[in-house]
């Protein structure tokens, strides 16, 4: 066609497509899942798209995504009614493999299939993962609304084709043409068990073409009635979080997280509730293995999908849960919002206040559950998540005790880097007399491990935990006590360990306390204004002297930190 233009995929891309289809190879079924989910989020979009503006319908609102297989032509074709892409929207959303943060994915690839795999999981490959078992996909394409209509062509080899089109149909239709060595996709009963594994949770039907029965004879002479071909669903087509909790597998949960989380893992762990009552609502929120890899980009906009009465309304709902549980997903459909609800609205309600506020305890409750009945779930949870749990105590003071009980640390129980302690463990072990929860942060675990505070510490069995994290500082000076115990920094101040001290060595300490006070004063003058105080101290054994800062001043690391941001 003289519309057909050539375009170049971003940087990267042919690199990344070989690597997913090498380390997706053994799961090359999954590409259906994808496609199959992408045609109900375009579903869904068009659905809510038409709340206020039911012409972009077209006659056609029976939403569904067909599935077809043309083993001479060697293709398969999945095509939906649902929203469609612009021209330009094609070339955002397909034209972009590589999203921001790509050099950085590249670096942490390891050559490790398993581990690769998982990394190619968290970048989301999505409707790429067409090229696994295609060597060109075509993607034709309207607009609901839209009289211009557009085919994308690519053999994912770092170009693609755009050409205008005539297309009648609103919606999108995706061609796979099959790879030689894959032609069993192309075959009904493949697909529909394929279907029926991944895809049997997703809401608009899904539907495949049953053949035409021609008339025939029974074995007794009679006439068997012709059937014309028709297509038929072949999904359960219910949203899932509307049936009853007794009544869905596991498997169903997972494979529904994955499209709803756009996620290839399975989730860690999931809570599913109808709420009724004064506000009602169904929360399905699940927690992810792996953290995104690019959770720590700022500008990224996490949070759940919002429904109203089943319809859907947004994708990312910041506001229904607080910044330090910005990992969780999953949905809520709501009774109570309006139809028209918009970001601006979400933002100072009192619908919104009461949803957060129940997914936030009901989200505090499962991991506390989790902590103490599947450690080894929670340790996998606490690596990927603990730091962003760690912003918590700051952000969110109502539940700050639920929140430090989600706490783990290192400590010198174990002197190991992982941090596995709750402060639930560390005051049965403390030691008699003991009534504070002592910690010290440092810049490196190391640090933290071989801080000479510690010397009085170990000599005297006094468990302290070893804080190294970037956010630790910022953490505890929003946490003053736990089950009311004080927490109490070692590197501060005058240390008292009060009732610890045995009499003997307190008066042992008086006594040479007054030997060094000439070398006190001596020191004190060396140093001038270097210093605030120089202070006799017993707090340790084995090292001559140390810094430490006074109890309302910045720690060494705070300082650092403030030096850091220019401060
Ligand atoms: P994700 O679904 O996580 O956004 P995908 O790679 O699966 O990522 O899809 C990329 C984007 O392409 C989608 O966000 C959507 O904008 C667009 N897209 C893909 N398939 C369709 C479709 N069938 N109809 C409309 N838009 C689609
Ligand atoms: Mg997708």
């Amino acid at each position: 066609e003289n519309t057909k233009e050539n375009h170049s995929f971003s940087a990267n891309t042919k690199q990344l497509l070989q690597l997913m289809i090498h380390s997706l190879y053994s799961n090359k079924e999954i590409f259906l899942r994808e496609l199959v989910s992408n045609a109900s989020d375009a579903a869904d979009k068009l659905r809510f798209l038409a709340l206020q503006n039911g012409n972009l319908y077209e006659g056609d609102a029976d939403l569904r995504v067909r599935i077809s297989a043309d083993k001479d032509a060697k293709t398969v074709t999945i095509s939906d009614n649902g929203i469609g892409m612009t021209r330009d929207e094609v070339i955002s959303s397909l034209g972009t493999i590589a999203k921001s943060g790509t050099a950085e994915f590249f670096k942490n690839l390891t050559g490790d299939e398993a581990k690769d795999s998982q990394l190619i999981g968290q970048f989301g490959v999505g409707f790429y993962s067409a090229f696994i078992v295609a060597d060109e996909v075509t993607v034709r394409t309207r607009k609901a609304g839209e009289a211009q209509a557009v085919e994308w062509q690519s053999k994912g080899e770092g170009e693609y084709t755009l050409a205008d089109i005539e297309k009648a149909e609103r919606g999108t239709e995706i061609i796979l043409h099959l790879r030689e060595e894959e032609l069993e996709f192309a075959d009904d009963f493949r697909l529909r068990s394929i279907v029926t594994k991944y895809s049997d949770h997703i809401s608009i039907p899904v539907e495949m073409f049953k053949a035409p029965v021609p008339e025939s004879e029974g074995p007794d002479g009679e006439k068997i009635e012709a059937q014309p071909g028709e297509w038929e669903g072949i999904n359960r087509a219910t949203a899932l979080w509307t049936r009853d909790k007794s009544e869905i597998s596991e498997e169903e949960y997972k494979e529904f997280y994955k499209h709803v989380g756009h996620d290839w893992e399975e989730p860690l762990t999931w809570a599913h509730n109808k709420v009724e009552g004064k506000t009602e609502y169904t929360s399905l929120l699940y927690i992810p293995k792996k953290a995104p890899f690019d959770m720590w980009n700022r500008d990224r906009q996490t949070g759940l999908k919002l429904y109203v009465q089943r319809v859907f309304i947004m994708d990312d709902a910041e506001q229904f849960m607080p910044s330090y549980l910005r990992f969780v997903k999953g949905l809520l459909d709501s009774n109570d919002l309006p139809l028209n609800v918009s970001r601006e609205i979400l933002q100072d309600n009192k619908v919104t206040q009461a949803i957060r506020k129940g997914c936030t305890s009901r989200i505090l409750k499962m991991l506390d559950r989790m902590g103490k009945n599947k450690a080894e779930d929670y340790q996998t949870f606490w690596n990927e998540f603990g730091q962003v749990i760690k912003e918590g105590p700051a952000e969110d003071a109502a539940n700050k005790e639920a929140i430090a009980k989600l706490l783990r640390f290192s400590s010198t129980h174990t002197d190991e880097s992982v941090q596995n302690v709750s402060l639930e463990q560390y005051i049965e072990r403390m030691t008699e007399g003991q009534d504070k929860i002592y910690y010290v942060v440092a810049d490196s675990f190391e640090a933290a491990k071989s801080s000479p505070h510690l010397e009085i510490f170990r000599k005297k069995g006094i468990e302290v935990l070893l804080l190294s994290d970037r956010v630790d500082e910022w953490m505890m000076s929003h946490l003053t006590e736990f089950a009311e115990k004080q927490f109490q920094s070692i590197t501060r101040g005058d240390l008292d360990l009060g009732d610890m001290e045995d009499e003997e060595s307190k008066k042992a300490q008086e006594e040479s306390e007054k030997q060094v006070e000439g070398l006190v004063e001596r020191i004190k003058e060396a140093l001038g204004d270097k210093v605030k105080e120089v202070r006799f101290t017993h707090r340790l054994t084995d090292s001559p002297a140390c810094v430490v800062v006074d109890d309302h001043d910045m720690s060494s690391q705070m300082q650092k930190l403030m030096e850091s941001i220019g401060q």
